[in-house]
Formats: C-alpha cells, sequence, structure tokens
C-alpha cells in the first residue's frame, strides 16, 4: 500500500504500522494488516475515518471469533474496539441494558443477570463482541441478536454518527434484513454500541445458575478450547430430511469427522468445527473448508454455505 500513515493526524487511540493480527483470532492465523487502527473513543473514531482518504479499505474486527484472516493480511486500515472503554456495559432501565461494541456477549449476558434482566442468558453461548454479534445476527438456544436488539450506534465510512432504530426507515432494522446467521448491515458502518432489551425482571441467581449451565454445555458439546471459529457453515435452509438441515450430520455422513489438510483438523468432537491443531495456516482452514464442502455435494447434493467470514489476501506462493 502507497499511502503513508505518518501524513495523518494525531489520534487519541493507537495506529500501528505492520500489525500481525493472528493474535486477535481464535483461529490464530493469518497474515499483517497494513495498519491496525485501536480508536480511543467514538469521536476519536469519527475524526479518525474522515481524515483517511476514502479510498484506503477500512476492515472492522471483534474478538475474532467467527473469522478467518488469510495469510497475505488485510489492505489499509483493520479497526478494532477493544480495551477497557469500548467495553462498558450498563442497565438503561429495569429491563434494557446499553453495550459497547467491544463488550463480549458473555459479558452482557452475566452483567444482565446480575441485574435481574431475564431474556439475555443466550448471549452467553456466543464466544463473540457485541459488534460481531450484529454482523452476523449472532444466536443460540432458539434466539437471535435481532430477537433482543433495540438500537444500534455506528459510525459511518465518512465519519458521520448514526442510530438504527426500529421506527427510522433510512436506516430501519427491516433494511438491514436480519435473517439466520446472516444481515445485510451495512459494510460501511462500524457498530460503536447497542441497546438490548431483556423479557422481564427475574431472580439473579437463578439466571446465573441458567448461564452456567450453557457454559458446562459448551464445553461438553465443542472444542471451546481449541483454536477455532465456531461453526464453520450455516445449517442449510429446508427444504430436505431434517439430517440435510444440519451441517454437522452432513459432514459426518460424508465421512469428514478428523479429516486434515496440513495442520487443520475438523473437530473429532463437533464436526462443524474446523481446527487449527497448532501449525495451520488460513490456507490450510479455508481449504480443508472447501474439501469438506465438495464431499458434502457429492455425498448429499447439499451446497453447504460458509458462516465464517474469510478476509484478507491470499499468499502468494
Ligand atoms: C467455540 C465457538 C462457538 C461459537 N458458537 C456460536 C453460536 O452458538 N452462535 C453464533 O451465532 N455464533 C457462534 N460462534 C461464532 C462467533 O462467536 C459469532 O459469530 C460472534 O458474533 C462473532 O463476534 P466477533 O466479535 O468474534 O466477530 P469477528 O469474528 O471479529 O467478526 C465477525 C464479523 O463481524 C464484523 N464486525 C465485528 N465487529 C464489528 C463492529 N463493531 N461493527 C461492525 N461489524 C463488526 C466483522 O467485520 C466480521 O464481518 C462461535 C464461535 C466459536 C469460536
Amino acid at each position: 500500500m502507497d499511502f503513508d500513515f505518518e501524513t495523518l493526524p494525531k489520534f487519541r487511540g493507537k495506529l500501528l504500522l505492520n500489525a500481525p493480527l493472528a493474535p486477535y483470532t481464535w483461529f490464530r492465523v493469518g497474515g499483517l494488516a497494513d495498519a491496525l487502527f485501536l480508536p480511543a473513543d467514538e469521536d476519536d473514531l469519527a475524526d479518525f475515518l474522515k481524515a483517511l482518504p476514502a479510498d484506503i479499505p477500512v476492515t472492522v474486527l471483534g474478538v475474532g471469533s467467527n473469522t478467518i484472516v488469510r495469510d497475505g493480511g488485510i489492505e489499509g486500515v483493520v479497526i478494532r474496539l477493544m480495551g477497557g472503554y469500548w467495553g462498558k456495559v450498563e442497565a438503561q432501565n429495569s429491563l434494557t441494558v446499553f453495550a459497547r461494541a467491544g463488550a463480549l456477549d458473555l459479558s452482557v449476558a452475566r452483567y444482565a443477570a446480575r441485574e435481574g434482566i431475564s431474556g439475555l442468558g443466550f448471549l452467553s453461548g456466543i464466544p463473540g463482541s457485541v459488534g460481531g454479534a450484529v454482523r452476523t445476527n449472532a444466536g443460540c438456544y432458539g434466539r437471535e441478536l435481532k430477537d433482543v436488539l433495540n438500537q444500534i450506534e455506528g459510525v459511518a465510512r465518512s465519519g458521520e454518527r448514526i442510530v438504527f432504530q426500529g421506527e427510522l426507515v433510512d436506516y430501519g432494522f427491516a433494511q438491514v434484513g436480519f435473517s439466520y446467521r446472516h444481515t445485510d448491515f451495512p459494510d460501511d458502518i462500524i457498530v460503536t454500541g447497542l441497546l438490548l432489551s431483556g423479557d422481564d425482571t427475574a431472580d439473579p441467581e437463578i439466571l446465573k445458575a441458567e448461564i452456567e449451565a450453557h457454559q458446562t454445555k459448551r464445553a461438553e458439546t465443542q472444542p471451546i478450547k481449541d483454536k477455532t471459529g465456531g461453526s464453520t457453515f450455516a445449517n442449510p435452509d429446508p427444504p430436505g430430511t431434517p439430517s440435510q438441515r444440519s451441517s454437522w450430520k452432513l459432514i459426518d455422513a460424508a465421512g469428514c469427522r478428523g479429516l486434515r489438510v496440513g495442520g487443520a483438523q475438523v473437530s473429532e468432537k463437533h464436526c462443524n468445527f474446523l481446527i487449527n491443531t497448532g501449525d495451520a495456516t488460513a490456507a490450510d482452514i479455508e481449504a480443508l473448508g472447501e474439501l469438506v464442502r465438495a464431499r458434502v455435494l457429492e455425498h448429499s447434493g447439499v451446497d453447504l454455505r460458509w458462516e465464517i467470514r474469510r478476509i484478507g489476501r491470499i499468499q502468494k506462493s
């Protein structure tokens, strides 16, 4: 990239050049960002985006629990909203919680439980940030983010501050297009905060126990201690038999459990999870995913859709 980042004005956040991204993803793979910006707050983010020439690509990364950063790294600026400021969670009233985009879903679930707000406990099953949850309409245990979402605050690529609410036509939720593990949320908007509504008030001890039960079940059924990106493929939409609507069953039936490419492996514990066994490259993981897709297509005729985001440049050999 030709752009000289040193020509930008000084910001309160940190700007790191040629920054490794692997440490910021669950898979622990991927190349360098031309630049990594860690804004201090919304004003700092907006000022940075206004000053950055419009032709420099901007990519936002949460905690990288749903993302493969390719080995060739990412062109332009990667933005992460992490650290104390961006992790803030606070009650707005007896049923509504405000969370900044870098807050972990688990932290929001635990906070709501402590405050005695029911209906947000499902977030404890998602190991990402709430900013990332908007993009993927993250969900589990029969609930999705859209079911509890009240308002989204963001900053556009132009630096303009934006608020999405149900009643706003131009930037209304209908336009965001939430569906199963997918949204049409505009690519050029960085989510900075969310208002989330619970269902009712409840006994905090019961809500905490519900979260602990979710955590225990996860640990039993998913390779959560491995370097992984969660479910690799979305469950296929109906029509189809029940077994054709479950990605893991299709992958298992195609004989892919334990399959390897380089340092990447289909998890033995949950075969819709790919894992980095230690020395995988992003190319290994992506190639393994494509091999699984091809085998499932051949075996069952179902073309699986990647749920994991794959971003950045393929490394030239
Ligand atoms: C063990 C494991 C279990 C999982 N289980 C589930 C599950 O049950 N349900 C589920 O839905 N997911 C699950 N996931 C996937 C993942 O946790 C979710 O998709 C999560 O919402 C991703 O959040 P993140 O912060 O890690 O996002 P990232 O992976 O960093 O990014 C994902 C996408 O969100 C965008 N993004 C991130 N932050 C922002 C922001 N502030 N503004 C705008 N866009 C942003 C990124 O550009 C990217 O397109 C699991 C993952 C793992 C590793």
